[in-house]
């Protein structure tokens, strides 16, 4: 008789790693540099609770204050999008877990992030320095108005949904900068849209449909 659910059917951290990269390449993930940081980040310190269980699938999950965290595939295409360069400074709007932070922590010389719940700037700031994240910097503020006194940044990526790019956003890039910011008017129909500043203005370039939660104003009670 053949058992079933035996400790050898049981997924090691080896073969749960593989199949989290398998699924991003097979999603789109294709930077070298964006998956070795994929794989360096530990995916499961960023969620709490049972989902921890669920870290190494290619899923949104939720966390604390009623938002969630991205799906690696989105966050791997996102930041494969940005063409972040080892040098630059890079604003995120939207801290959440600080996932997308921490990928990106890997890739530039400083990341500026900024989330408008207090709770969740400070338990991603918890994970951050338990990493030696040191390269990081959060906020509690209303990300739609940027950093001014940080800026200007080499490259945005919001990760919450804006009905359009947010003007004090689109300032704060450098010319020659690359923002990525999902655009929509409602929840379910939303364009993940590249901005390039250059010389002269702005080019839009829309990459994919995506689905996030919304860019919501002013500082949150929590
Ligand atoms: N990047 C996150 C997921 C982001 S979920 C991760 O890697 O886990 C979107 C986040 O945007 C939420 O935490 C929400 O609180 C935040 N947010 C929404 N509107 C905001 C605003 N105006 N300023 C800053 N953060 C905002």
């Amino acid at each position: 008789m053949i058992e079933e659910g035996g400790p050898e059917d049981e997924e090691t951290d080896a073969e749960r790693k593989m199949r989290f990269l398998y699924a991003l390449r097979s999603r789109g993930v294709t930077d070298t540099r964006v998956l070795t940081a994929m794989e360096r980040v530990d995916r499961g310190l960023f969620v709490r609770g049972h989902f921890a269980a669920r870290a190494y699938d290619d899923m949104p999950l939720p966390i604390a204050c009623g938002q969630t965290i991205s799906q690696p595939s989105v966050v791997g295409l996102m930041t494969q999008a940005l063409n972040v360069q080892p040098r630059d400074t890079v604003l995120e709007v939207g801290t959440g877990s600080g996932y997308q932070a921490a990928i990106l922590s890997q890739l530039c010389r400083r990341v500026y992030t900024v989330d408008r719940h207090r709770r969740l700037v400070r338990e991603a700031q918890f994970v951050f320095q338990s990493l030696g994240l040191v390269n990081i910097t959060a906020f509690a503020a209303d990300g739609s108005f940027g950093l001014p006194d940080q800026a200007p940044f080499d490259r945005i990526l919001v990760t919450a949904a804006a009905e359009d790019p947010p003007g004090p956003l689109l300032a704060q890039l450098k010319v020659g900068g690359i923002m990525i910011v999902p655009v929509g008017q409602s929840d379910t129909v939303q364009s993940l849209i590249k901005v390039t500043r250059g010389q002269t203005g702005y080019d839009y370039e829309e990459l994919r449909p995506v689905r996030f939660v919304p860019l919501v104003e002013g500082l949150s009670s929590d």
